[in-house]
């Protein structure tokens, strides 16, 4: 008996050990969480957004509340449900005549947990229009008519912001070259579109990225979700929807709507930045922490990320790395160690880097600088 009794207590203490080794190693080396993590730049907060999303009163295959549930899981400030005006493919078995429905669920649901839920609904039609989300809407059942300039004029008059969806669509576009057609410049020269959308889903458009550089659109990168998200991007092996970054003076919807009309966006995929570089610069910046560990002509230096992105450095610095060549990885919630070959003793000095995985036009990539004291 007490020979048994010893062993359970050993049989414990082995698996308590063994449990706190387990907390010790996740101690040391924190894993990132689902939720997509990207700093505030100095004057804006850095909210993450996801401004496309069906639910079962269009065609997608979930309730409201789940894209809520999941905007939380991914950590998200913002997002949009934007079922389709015109096409309601199971409208047999859930009637739905109100296309303000899905936002008032959402809404509901979301209440006392910070997300923003913004009123949207997406204007559906074949080219040469193509498909364009109406966010920020008043009354999305006003835009439900015929006359798709109407449609258009009747957003504007709303004070919504109107943005084209996946203008490299194949079903669309087959070439999936995105481009501007005569219906689009009409559009264009009336005011009544703001912003494109450069990723969608999982594709991306260096050609809707020069439109937006044209034309002075907000860039977005939204999901179009139908299904439940993790259908879409396997979180376990390090996937993640695309977001839209809005750079707002506060977090609330007419700080978000004010920044989005200004085009203080960017877009995050695929360990992918996409944005200007008054932007980028200073999200990357404000995402890696430095500190100096050694003195001498060879200091180190231990940057650590903060921020979701692996990001891809090119040394532009006037000093070369001891223990990394010219370009080399800053891994996302890890600490990266590098040595500095600045030949004499140097009190304070900078470092200077090109973010290779960052793009302010489909050829060139902002810039960091980085001040070692
Ligand atoms: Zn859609």
């Amino acid at each position: 008996m007490r020979s048994k009794l010893s062993k359970t207590i050993l049989a414990l203490l082995c698996a308590s050990s063994f449990l706190l080794t387990i907390y010790a190693q996740s101690d040391e080396k924190p894993e990132a969480t689902r939720a997509i993590e990207f700093p505030d730049i100095p004057g804006y907060v850095t909210l993450k957004c996801d401004l496309h999303m069906h639910t079962v009163l269009s065609d997608g295959s979930v309730w409201a509340s789940v894209r809520v549930r999941e905007a939380l899981m991914d950590g998200l400030d913002a997002i949009s449900i934007t079922d389709h005006l015109e096409y309601q493919p199971k409208k047999e078995d859930i009637p739905h005549p109100d296309r303000m429905r899905g936002y008032e669920l959402a809404l509901e649901s979301a209440e006392g947990t910070g997300l923003l839920v913004i009123p949207g609904t997406e204007i559906t039609r074949s080219m040469p229009t193509g498909h364009f989300n109406a966010i920020f809407v008043k009354d999305a059942n006003k835009l439900n008519q015929k006359d798709v300039l109407e449609v258009f004029r009747e957003a504007k008059k709303q004070g919504a912001l109107v943005f084209w969806n996946h203008p490299h669509w194949t079903a669309q576009k087959p070439n999936a070259v995105a481009a501007l057609t005569d219906m689009h410049l009409k559009l264009l020269s009336e005011g009544l579109f703001a912003g494109i959308e450069i990723y969608n889903s999982s594709t991306y458009s260096d050609e809707a990225l020069e439109i937006a550089r044209e034309h002075q659109l907000a860039i977005l990168g939204n999901s179009d979700v139908h299904g439940p998200i993790d259908w879409g991007y396997d979180v376990s092996k390090g996937e993640h929807r695309p977001v839209t970054l809005v750079f707002a003076t506060e977090k609330s919807v007419d700080a978000m709507k004010k920044a989005m009309e200004e085009q203080k966006t960017a877009v995050w995929f695929k360990n992918t930045l996409v944005g200007d570089a008054q932007f980028l610069s200073p999200l990357v910046e404000q995402s890696l922490e430095i500190s100096r560990t050694g003195e001498g002509p060879v200091p180190r230096v231990l940057i650590h990320n903060h921020s979701d992105a692996d990001y891809i450095l090119e040394n532009l610095s006037d000093y070369r790395l001891h223990n990394q060549a010219k370009v080399f990885i800053i891994k996302a919630h890890q600490e990266t160690s590098i040595q500095v070959k600045t030949v004499e003793t140097l009190e304070s000095f900078e470092l200077r880097f090109r973010v290779l995985n960052a793009f302010s036009s489909p050829d060139t990539h902002p810039e960091i600088k980085l001040v070692v004291k």
